[in-house]
């Protein structure tokens, strides 16, 4: 068969990858100039460092299946994601663990006296079944630690006020009563040793892959192919014709220094004064390696443009009302599979979305077709 995968992110190249092997015919197309879509990294003539070019990019995973994916493709360094966060004039650790709420606080508390603490102190109880991010934050952690850390952070982040969005936005983060600043709690976590671009050129690198740059995929091309795996954004599928569906965007404010500009690869910044989120410094993605110089993004979140890179999707109640339309549409859509973080409309980290294209791509081999989604986006 003739397959035609648009994207050459994780998803475009997992699953040509995989028919590949089957023996299929397969074309990858991306409008960029690069391969790997947003995980894409460079290294910068100048310092050498490993620049995470559209965003800090950090491997974490359970799926053991996933991780032996990616392993088999590339060599993995070990590495653990410390964030830490500035707010009102000090430093703290993130996730909220033992030693954010202590330092914060002032006091000496151990694990029980800490967690008894929050739970009598600080949290409302009285909220059982949080809905909002507000309300998860207020349950779980209480008014001052969800001022300094959480409310500025995400007023910037997602242009709203926290009780307008989800509590599963907050529940990505723990809260720990213990002194473990790991921010995932994934079993498997790591940073492939030359950057994510030579992983997804190793993936592509297949003699039934072909690869073209710089091409953007119009729906008169689908014609010529028996299927179309397609990540790109949904709406963009039909032209947008009942409207955009709604994405932040993030622009990256890059500088350079001369030796180590914060000590660390992520800050953030908890406060709603200071106009950016967090600044990310990138040589600290890369601890194995020495670089003298520095390339640091400092990083500012806002509602994409028509012209803009869509980063996050807002999935509020307008987006999802737009999304059920699209939904439908694409369902009665034949010889297309929408798949990865565009096409589904969904927040999704590399390894779910190498999970979900070894399963797509499954799926179409078992059974010679994939319907419209292979994984809900709704
Ligand atoms: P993409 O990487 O977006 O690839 C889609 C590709 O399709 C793009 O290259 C695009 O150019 C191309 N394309 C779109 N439309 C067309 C068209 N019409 N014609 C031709 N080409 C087209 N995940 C983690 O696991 N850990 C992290 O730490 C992490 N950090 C992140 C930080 C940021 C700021 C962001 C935004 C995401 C982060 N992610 C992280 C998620 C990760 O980026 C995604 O899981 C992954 O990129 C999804 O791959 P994809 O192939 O579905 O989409
Ligand atoms: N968040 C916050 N303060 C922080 C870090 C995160 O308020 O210092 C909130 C913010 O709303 C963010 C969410 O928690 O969108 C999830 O955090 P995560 O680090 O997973 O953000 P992402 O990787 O999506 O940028």
């Amino acid at each position: 068969m003739n397959i035609l995968c648009v994207g050459a992110g994780l998803s475009g190249a997992v699953i040509g990858r995989k028919l590949a092997e089957a023996g299929h015919a397969v074309t990858i197309v991306d409008a960029r100039s690069h391969i790997a879509g947003n995980c894409h990294t460079e290294r910068d003539d100048d310092t050498g460092v490993m620049v995470h070019i559209y965003g800090p990019h950090i491997f974490h995973t359970d799926d053991k299946e996933v991780w032996e994916y990616v392993n088999a493709f590339t060599r993995f360094m070990p590495y653990k994601n410390r964030v830490k966060t500035t707010s009102q004039g000090q430093v703290f650790s993130l996730p909220v663990n033992l030693h954010t709420i202590n330092q914060f606080f002032g006091r000496t508390m151990r694990p029980d006296e800490a967690r008894a603490f929050i739970t009598q102190e600080q949290a409302d109880t009285s909220i059982t079944d949080p809905q909002t991010f507000e309300e998860q934050a207020m349950r779980f952690v209480g008014r001052d630690l969800y001022e300094a850390f959480f409310k500025g952070y995400t007023i910037k982040q997602w242009g709203v006020q926290p009780s307008e969005l989800p509590a599963s936005i907050l529940k990505r983060l723990p809260v720990r009563f213990n002194y473990d600043d790991n921010y995932f709690f994934h079993k498997y976590q790591g940073m492939p040793e030359n950057g994510y671009t030579e992983m997804v050129a190793a993936i592509l690198d297949h003699p039934k892959i072909t690869v073209h740059l710089e091409t953007r995929f119009s729906r008169d091309q689908a014609a010529q192919y028996d299927h179309v795996f397609y990540s790109g954004p949904l709406d963009g599928w039909f032209d947008y014709d009942l409207g955009r569906l709604g994405y932040r965007t993030l622009d990256f404010e890059r500088f350079t220094y001369e030796g180590d500009y914060q000590g660390c690869a992520v800050m953030n910044y908890g406060e709603e004064s200071v106009p950016f989120t967090r600044i990310t410094e990138h040589k600290h993605f890369a601890p194995w390696e020495s670089h003298e110089g520095s390339v640091c993004y400092r990083e500012f979140s806002r509602l994409c443009q028509p012209e803009d890179i869509p980063y996050y999707p807002i999935r509020q109640v307008r987006e999802k009302a737009l999304l059920a339309d699209y939904v439908t549409r694409a369902e009665a859509e034949t010889g297309v599979t929408f798949v990865g973080r565009l096409g589904t409309y969904r927040y999704l980290d590399m390894d779910v979305t190498i999970r979900e294209a070894l399963d797509t791509a499954d799926l179409y081999l078992a059974q010679g077709r994939t319907p419209a989604f292979a994984s809900a986006p709704l």
